[in-house]
């Protein structure tokens, strides 16, 4: 049964569209139980009812238009309780309704699941018996388990379809892909599909100009894999049993076979561009052997996608594509990267949005560096079919218009009108100090590192450098960088803002943060070797950083080093020797070098509970509420599944915030706050009534906060802390903050047009 499920869902999956996902399915249900009908009824909200979109078994003509509204009908109850219902004899039921349409008064036996997908009932997957039938309990968890991995596919398909629907306006003009807002903010603009070279099935759509031009190129990178395999063959020829030699044979069969090189020139001369014909074509013949029932022939499946990977990566060595950047690009991807962010020119870039991460994903960090407004975690977005169009993007509710109507279009250019009107009212705070209306000074400083390019404007706004991470250096080069690259990169920052302090963090990689030449494969990365574990492990990578920090500090003196993932006090204690080494040696290779100031990060819970034991050995401390929230609350901070459970205004998290800036207090020491709830408006009063010292921020923020901390008093502020405090969720501290703002005028900071 398992092989089935595994074999029902990866056809699903990789159908085209949404007709053929769910004909392939209720084919191989139908099968698989042995039943006389399989259906399928999708809930459609604009009409409140669930309408037969598949059937086997059924008259076929009833498919689209028999529709039972809500709650009629066993498929009825099924939706309504969220739960399998398994009559024997269906027209005994006092819910049953006859429906003579589909011609299924003859059957008795009835079994419908429901498919859920984030608690909301998607659709019911029906199997009928002319007789009467009560279906039994593997049967019955079959199907339940079908449908549970079956709702992300059918999502997924009918995002693709209403797609098509939008753009020729068959269906509702405010459909909106759905995701986590990134960075608030409004975009309009053209998506550029930004996908991972080689990687086949994340190939977006594109138009070409000369299709003869196209298939040329096609055929050249077949005749360049078929020349690739033969000279592997005859390299491996005598090593190779002969069974492995007739693979070779297979494979270039494969290669050449009419099937495969007229399928995609067809769908280049329809003005497909190549990579995106192959990727259809090799979808299509893999699937013919996923669906085989020998094993062995099944496994050509991916035989078949080795040869797709081997033609694209040809394509486009042949002639990669100079990427275009519209003069309002949206980046849009399975994942975007930092990386594939900084390829984009500043100027072009409008927003982005990405299928998989979360608002705290380091993407989104970036996002808010660069002031671009993002969504993330678009778990429905069909990306290979984004390319070219025309979104909306909406930071603020994390909502994605494509191809909007014109009157979504002027509503969001209204508010981006709002917003250039409330960015003007906001420049007006440069310059000012960031006081609290009683006289308390805050210091604000910048985080970076993660783009290079500040503007001195943007340098000089800033009381200093809270968090610069320094690990986007090590992850574009294919070595570790030495320690004259990272003390040239070092000096650079340090004298951009002397005699203003800078915070230099430690390498923070592992985790979501990978170098490509120290592969680190974990189970649960962010429980995983991360962070000062990894540097403990080999002080030779730390001892040449801080040797590279601390000779980039002479003659300027305003170098603190910062310390991440501190989970105990004993590698503080090391890495303290550590530095004090680099330091003496230094000193004695006739540098002269003096000892920074040294801080920790606390933004693991151990490290909350010890923060007096921290707090006494180091010099300053700095809370990063990013990882701090994801580990109180055991939420991936990447993971949009769980996205609408990471909340950094957590009473958990304000409480755990409340021990540490006690804690620090004990023994004079600063605390600064530096994940991004330093630079969320929402949390501002919070953090002032907490007594925090300094907030580290994005640069898109300060001027926010600022604002807010120059609107409220520091004895204001303490009372709406207490009140927090005291609350069980974070809902209510946040319409507290809410209300906080509304009160004060500065609603508008967080939510447009307020
Ligand atoms: C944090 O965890 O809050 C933090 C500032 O570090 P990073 O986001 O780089 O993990
Ligand atoms: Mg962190």
């Amino acid at each position: 049964m398992l092989d089935t499920l595994h074999r029902i869902v990866s056809a699903v999956n990789k159908a085209p569209d949404l007709q053929k996902a769910l004909s392939v399915l209720v084919n191989a249900v139908k099968e698989a139980i042995a039943s006389d009908v399989c259906s399928i009824y999708l809930v459609d909200d604009a009409s409140r009812s669930n309408v037969l979109m598949a059937t086997v078994g059924l008259h076929v003509k009833a498919v689209g238009k028999v529709r039972l509204p809500m709650g009629r009908g066993l498929v009825g109850l099924v939706a309504e309780r969220a739960e399998p219902v398994n009559v024997a004899d269906a027209p005994a039921h006092p819910r049953y309704v006859r429906i003579t349409d589909t011609g299924e008064t003859r059957y008795r036996g009835f079994l419908g699941v429901p498919i859920i997908q984030n608690r909301r009932v998607l659709g019911v997957l029906v199997v009928r018996q002319v007789e009467m039938r009560e279906f039994q309990d593997e049967e019955v968890t079959f199907l339940f388990t079908l449908a549970a991995q079956l709702a992300g596919a059918i999502t997924h398909a009918r995002a693709s379809g209403e797609l098509d629907a939008l753009t020729t306006g068959t269906e509702s003009i405010n459909r909106f892909l759905a995701g986590q807002g990134g960075n608030a903010g409004v975009a309009i603009g053209t998506a550029v599909v930004s996908y991972r070279q080689s990687d086949l099935q994340s190939v977006p759509d594109r138009k070409v100009d000369d299709p003869d031009a196209e298939c040329v190129r096609f055929q050249r990178a077949v005749a360049q894999v078929g020349e690739d395999l033969r000279r592997l063959q005859a390299r491996l020829g005598e090593q190779l049993p002969t069974e492995d030699q007739a693979l070779f044979d297979a494979l270039l069969l494969m290669l050449e076979s009419e099937t495969l090189l007229l399928q995609t020139e067809e769908a280049i001369q329809a003005g497909l561009w190549a990579p995106a014909a192959l990727r259809d074509t090799i979808a299509t013949h893999a699937q013919i052997f996923d669906e085989m029932d020998d094993r062995y022939l099944r496994e050509r499946g991916s035989d078949v996608r080795d040869l797709g990977r081997r033609i694209l990566t040809h394509l486009e060595h042949d002639q990669p594509l100079p990427a275009e950047y519209p003069q309002k690009t949206i980046l849009v991807g399975e994942e975007i990267s930092a990386m594939q962010m900084a390829e984009v020119p500043p100027d072009s870039l409008a927003g982005v949005v990405s299928a998989k991460g979360s608002n705290s994903s380091h993407a989104a960090i970036l996002a808010r560096a660069m002031g671009v407004p993002a969504v993330m975690g678009v778990a429905e977005m069909p990306v290979s079919r984004m390319q070219g169009r025309e979104l909306v993007v909406d930071g603020y509710r994390g909502r994605v218009y494509v191809d909007p109507a014109p009157t979504v279009r002027s509503e969001y250019e209204r508010l981006q009108a709002e917003e250039r009107a409330l960015g003007a009212e906001v420049e007006e705070m440069r310059g000012l100090p960031s006081e609290t209306t009683d006289g308390h000074i805050i210091p604000l400083h910048l985080n970076t590192g993660l783009v290079n390019e500040m503007h001195a404007e943007e340098q000089a706004e800033a009381a200093g450098v809270g968090l610069y991470r320094t690990e986007v250096p090590f992850m574009v080069r294919d070595r570790f960088p030495g320690e004259t690259s990272q003390f040239n990169n070092y000096q650079r920052v340090l004298s951009a803002f002397a005699p203003r302090p800078v915070t230099l963090r430690t390498l923070d990689v592992g985790g979501d943060k990978e170098l490509p030449y120290f592969p680190v494969t974990e189970q649960n990365p962010f429980l995983g070797w991360r962070g000062v574990r990894i540097s403990l492990q080999h002080p030779e990578i730390f001892l040449t950083q801080v040797r590279a920090m601390l000779k980039a500090d002479i003659g300027l003196g305003n170098l603190q080093i910062m310390l991440p993932m501190i989970s105990s006090v004993g590698e503080v204690d090391e890495l303290q020797l550590l530095i004090q080494r680099a330091h003496d040696e230094l000193l004695e290779e006739g540098h002269a070098v003096s000892m920074p100031r040294v801080g920790v990060m606390i933004e693991v819970p151990s490290a909350v509970y010890q923060a007096e034991e921290l707090a006494r050995r180091v010099d300053f401390i700095s809370i990063g509420t990013n990882d701090l929230t994801q580990y109180l609350l055991a939420v991936d901070r990447n993971n949009p599944r769980v996205a609408d459970l990471y909340d950094e205004l957590h009473p958990a998290v304000l409480r755990a915030l409340r021990m540490i800036v006690d804690a620090a207090a004990q023994f004079n020491r600063p605390v600064s706050v530096c994940g991004e709830l330093a630079g969320n408006p929402l949390a501002t009063i919070l953090l002032v009534g907490l007594g925090v010292d300094t907030l580290s921020m994005s640069v898109g923020s300060l001027l926010r906060v600022k604002w807010v901390v120059r609107s409220i008093s520091r004895m204001r502020a303490r009372q709406l802390l207490s009140v927090a405090l005291r609350m069980e969720d974070a809902a209510q501290v946040r319409r507290l903050m809410e209300a906080s703002l509304d009160e004060l005028g500065l609603g508008g900071l967080i939510r447009p047009g307020k």
